[in-house]
């Protein structure tokens, strides 16, 4: 078995230097418990604030010890009635080739309905994300204009897509490169921009001449600001994340015109998936129609070995991926 520890704290961004690959033995499941052979595991943007020693919404990683997050596999072990050998389940303990887990922290999915990876992209955590944060956080409602940053990551692509699915009346996506850009028009984006063309102000301003109703945030600084002013009367933000300020040794600069929410009464919501389970099985039943009818599409950018997890979550965190990173183990 091998796993990825936690070497060191970053100081900024993060390098391979944080990280040291192990070997250990295969761990045998006492009762209760399950072993589970990792074939998917989620590199995602939350992880970078658990490698800082600080208090969170979620526990820092351990100094010494493997990392954990979001992964699928089947069981090779069981000592739980309730799991059999051969089952595919969701866990939480990424980061290694063989999870040892009690069964009550495993969920059984079915890997005939959709492949395996889709239970960490679409059909999982960050599909849930988007659904919940435009049509519950920000309630986005039709002929709307929304713009989503981040637009051709994991959650931002399915926002745009699921506005559009929702009715909404305009939808724009920002991103990191020409590329991307290109992918959201063919995603059905009605506009997207380069945010290093120019100033984000200038760039939303061109693509949204009427205002915006909603935005959806990953990214916070000059994103958010330029949100602030481009929005209209009762305009409402979900503050999903702000990826710009992750890495960040200094405080940020923007946005400095927050003043603004008073006059145009916005609404900015932060939100945390954990909290919106109760739209989870509308949110299946909407997805799992959209892929089967093919009107949403979701990108995955697969990097194999766990060896690689490490240069995978660094490569999210520079933009390397085009829809889910993911590491196949
Ligand atoms: P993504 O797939 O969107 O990957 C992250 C992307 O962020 C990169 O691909 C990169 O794309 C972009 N990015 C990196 N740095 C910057 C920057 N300085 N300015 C603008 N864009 C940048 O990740 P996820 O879909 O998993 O997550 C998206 C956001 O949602 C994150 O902020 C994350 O923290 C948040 N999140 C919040 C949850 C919640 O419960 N609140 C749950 C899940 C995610 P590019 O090439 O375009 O720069």
């Amino acid at each position: 078995n091998r796993e990825i520890h936690l070497a060191s704290r970053p100081s900024g961004w993060p390098v391979e230097e944080n990280f040291r690959l192990v070997e250990t033995d295969v761990p045998t499941p006492g009762p209760g418990q399950i072993v589970v052979r990792n074939q998917y595991m989620s590199v995602d943007p939350y992880m970078r604030g658990r490698m800082d020693d600080v208090k969170s919404y979620v526990p820092p990683y351990a100094l010494d010890a493997p990392l954990d997050g979001g992964a699928i596999g089947e069981v090779v072990a069981s000592e739980a009635p309730e799991v059999a050998v051969g089952d595919t389940v969701l866990h939480g303990l990424g980061w290694r080739e063989y999870a040892l887990l009690d069964a009550t922290g495993a969920r059984k999915v079915d890997p005939a309905l959709a492949p395996a990876s889709a239970y960490l992209s679409v059909l999982g955590m960050p599909g849930l994300t988007a659904y919940a944060g435009l049509l519950e956080v920000a309630a986005m409602k039709p002929g709307e204009t929304v713009f989503v940053s981040a637009a051709a990551g994991s959650v931002g692509s399915l926002v745009g897509q699921i506005a559009k699915l929702k009715g909404a009346g305009r939808v724009i996506g920002s991103a990191g490169s020409a590329a991307k850009v290109e992918r959201l028009r063919a995603l059905g984006f009605d506009a997207a921009f380069d945010y290093h063309d120019g100033p984000v102000r200038e760039s939303l301003r061109a693509a949204a001449p009427d205002g915006l109703d909603v935005y959806f945030d990953n990214v916070g600084g000059d994103h958010l600001e330029a949100a602030i002013s481009a929005l209209n009367v009762h305009g409402r933000v979900a503050i999903c994340g702000m990826i710009a300020q992750y890495n960040a040794t200094e405080p940020p600069a923007a946005p400095r015109n927050l003043s603004l929410v008073i006059g145009k009464r916005l609404t900015l919501r932060g939100f945390l998936v954990r909290d919106h389970n109760n739209v989870r099985e509308t949110f299946v039943r909407d997805v799992a129609g959209w892929l089967r009818e093919g009107r949403l599409s979701y990108d995955e950018t697969v990097v194999d070995g766990i060896e690689n997890a490490p240069a995978a979550f660094l490569g999210l965190l520079r933009g390397e991926n085009l829809g889910k990173m993911l590491v196949r183990v």
